[in-house]
């Protein structure tokens, strides 16, 4: 990375750190919380974005999310995978990115999420931007000479 200024490094475009859409592990809405959990073990990741037909964002879901929607007083209830729709379990008060935005956004939302779903301007899912990527461009940035 050539020498940055903080003010440059702060409104670098996120449009080049994404990982795109179509590398996400993702479900969508209509499916049920067993598919989900499946799509998460296999994938091994903690959550992943649920999406409409049309490839909008719609929120995120876990495995944490899934289990306390099986819970029952006495003993996890999976027989309720197969009926329950990540649609009822899904988180969807999540803060989404625009993919015209700065690594400032990205920086400050960062903080508390493992990773933020970049949205365009029609809340169509394009892709992930990771805290990883993000603490890797910030290392760069306070190591450049
Ligand atoms: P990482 O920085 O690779 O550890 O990713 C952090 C989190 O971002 C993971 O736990 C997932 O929830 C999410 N994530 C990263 N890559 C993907 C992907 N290709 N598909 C779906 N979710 C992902």
């Amino acid at each position: 990375m050539i020498s940055l200024s903080k003010r440059e490094f702060l409104e670098m475009p996120v449009e080049e750190f994404i990982i795109p859409a179509e590398k996400v592990a993702h479900v969508q809405l209509g499916n049920n919380v067993e598919h989900a959990l499946l799509v998460l073990t296999k994938s091994g990741y903690s959550a992943i974005p649920v999406l409409d037909a049309q490839f909008h964002f719609c929120g995120l879901i876990s495995a944490r999310m899934i289990m306390d929607s099986i819970l029952g007083l006495e003993r996890i209830e999976y027989e309720k995978l197969e009926d329950t729709c990540v649609d009822d379990v899904m988180d969807e008060q999540i803060a989404t990115l625009n993919v015209h935005e700065t690594f400032k956004r990205a920086l400050d939302l960062v903080i508390n999420h493992a990773f933020l779903c970049v949205v365009d301007d029609d809340h169509h899912f394009v892709g992930i931007m990771t805290r990883r990527v993000i603490l890797k461009q910030l290392k760069k940035y306070v190591y450049q000479s």
